[in-house]
């Protein structure tokens, strides 16, 4: 029995999009040619490998790491086990900080993974000069792939947070740290990604206390620094902010309207 494209288009195993994301990828067909060519007949192997995925996808491996990308602010992201999926509440760490530099500003991302915060940040913003970090080898490649695939230019150093960066100071230090608490019923759902981009093995707010605590050395004047953290760690973080001296300290809601992001400024 031959099987029609609008007839795995109709399924409701799993998420609609999550479903269109798999058809693109095993008929190789654009969205609009996925939808418009629906009566096209899909092979044997197309058939099979579609089941195969769809039983994956039920399993709950994540649908990035299937297809190979994520979507992040409208451009693919290459990801792998080894980073962190894009989530689209950084997407807005993003434009708070398209918001927060002048011209030709000096921009630090922490622990990239995908390094789509820093990627994004380039193509949007030509004029601003960015370096991104990560500790990881392996993670590192991956950002070095998106940043060639996307044309943007990026400095990449291996460093655990600043420990490589020497005297070097920014404008803006951005970061997305691992903030789950080691004991977060969260944490078994998200299994398939690096736990190490997730979590900080304890309170949640270890990394954010470190990289804070150490701003001062790398934020230049009036220099911005901004973080993703949980929806419950607004608090904390705004203390973290002001006991290490940081100024105009705020915490921005994300598009769920929970405590997502703070900012604060140096001397
Ligand atoms: N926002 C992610 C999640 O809750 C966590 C990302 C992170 O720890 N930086 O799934």
């Amino acid at each position: 029995m031959s099987l029609f494209l609008r007839d795995l288009l109709r399924q409701n195993i799993i998420d609609r999009t999550d479903n269109r994301v798999l058809l693109i990828h095993i008929t190789g067909f654009s969205h609009a040619r996925l939808l418009a060519y629906d009566d096209y007949v899909l092979t044997q192997l197309q058939v099979e490998t579609y089941h195969q995925l769809v039983q994956r996808v039920q399993n709950g491996e994540p649908l990035a790491y299937i297809v190979g990308y994520k979507e992040f602010y409208s451009r693919q992201f290459k990801v792998t086990p080894d980073t962190l999926i894009p989530r689209p509440e950084t997407e807005l760490l993003v434009e708070q900080v398209l918001a927060k530099a002048q011209h030709a500003a000096k921009v630090l991302d922490l622990g990239t993974g995908s390094a789509c915060i820093a990627i994004t940040l380039k193509l949007e913003r030509p004029d601003l000069f960015i370096t991104a970090v990560d500790k990881f080898a392996d993670t590192l490649q991956i950002a070095q792939q998106n940043a060639d695939n996307l044309h943007a230019e990026i400095e990449f150093i291996s460093s655990d947070w600043y420990s490589s960066l020497g005297k070097q100071q920014f404008d803006i230090i951005v970061s997305n740290p691992p903030y789950i608490e080691a004991n977060d019923e969260h944490l078994t759902a998200l299994s398939y990604e690096p736990q190490s981009a997730l979590t900080d093995f304890s309170d949640g707010l270890s990394c954010i206390r470190e990289i804070v605590r150490l701003s001062h050395e790398h934020l230049l004047p009036n220099g911005w620094l901004l973080i993703e953290h949980g929806y419950d760690q607004g608090e904390s973080v705004r203390e973290i902010f002001t006991k290490n001296g940081l100024n105009n300290v705020v915490t921005i809601r994300d598009y769920a309207d929970l405590e997502r992001i703070t900012i604060g400024m140096s001397n």
